[in-house]
């Protein structure tokens, strides 16, 4: 069933908490450059799913199938840094950036987690990470603002700071949950942008609820209800299911 080219594939998913069963079933296949939207009432369990797939969460049963730079692995089976270190990359929607560090600072933190002790022991950044760096700053909007210490960022600032450290550790795929939650119209704007210039490299997967948001993008959208698959497609598609619009559009 899993597409050959698939990155990541899950199939049938059950992940249950003591009894109750918060994912039941699910089928998931993400393409290589895909962004992909996650979408569901609340309870649908597609936080659940994102535990799944950084290994923060181990199904009941069910695989998980990673494509990486490695061979084919089943990420259900291994543990979470393993998964992080395998290039699946998650940030959560608490953005835990280092605020008495510059932003500088904290990307240079990021990297060095990537190298070991040793190069935080050296404590020197080579040209080429600091090349890396720059072009992190730029891509994330915060060239202009990278001795500033993280702690003074506004909320949409340190989200991206933290999506900035963690491409800094060169994830394949990268699972975000709810990253436009109570940033305002600019910074949702700027955050979509920042999207679309991560997907030209990588996978991204977003749970997301603002569906102004999730209209911007021509991409796939898949919608959980009661744990299950309720329907994949475009937005379109999605919107004008009936059983969809019963359970979430149209509540
Ligand atoms: P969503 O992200 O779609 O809102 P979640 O994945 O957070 O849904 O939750 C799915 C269901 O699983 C909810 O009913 C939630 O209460 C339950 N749930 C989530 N995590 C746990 C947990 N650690 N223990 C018990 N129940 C949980």
């Amino acid at each position: 069933k899993a597409g050959p080219g698939a990155v990541l594939s899950c199939e049938n998913i059950t992940v249950s908490f003591d009894g109750f069963r918060a994912v039941q079933g699910m089928d998931l296949e993400l393409q290589p450059g895909e962004l992909r939207f996650l979408i569901g009432p609340n309870g649908a369990g597609k936080t659940t799913m994102l535990d799944v797939l950084c290994g923060k969460v181990k199904p009941s049963s069910g695989k998980v199938i990673f494509r990486g730079r490695a061979n084919a692995v089943d990420v259900s089976k291994r543990r979470e840094h393993e998964i992080a270190r395998l290039g699946i990359g998650r940030k959560f929607q608490t953005p835990s950036v280092f605020p008495g560090l510059t932003v500088d600072e904290n990307l240079e933190i990021a990297m060095s987690q990537n190298r070991g002790v040793w190069a935080v022991l050296r404590a020197k950044t080579s040209k080429f990470d600091r090349m890396r760096i720059e072009a992190n700053l730029e891509l994330i909007g915060l060239a202009d603002k990278k001795r500033l210490r993280a702690g003074l960022l506004s909320h949409g600032e340190k989200q991206w700071l933290e999506i900035g450290m963690l491409l800094l550790q060169e994830p394949e795929v990268l699972l975000l949950d709810e990253p436009v939650a109570g940033m305002t119209d600019r910074e949702t704007e700027k955050t979509g942008e920042l999207l679309r210039q991560i997907v030209r490299k990588r996978t991204v997967v977003v749970v997301e609820h603002d569906m102004e948001f999730v209209r911007r993008f021509a991409s796939r959208v898949t919608v959980m209800h009661e744990g299950k698959l309720l329907k994949e497609g475009t937005m379109e598609e999605v919107q004008r299911d009936e059983r969809v619009a019963e359970v979430y559009l149209g509540r």
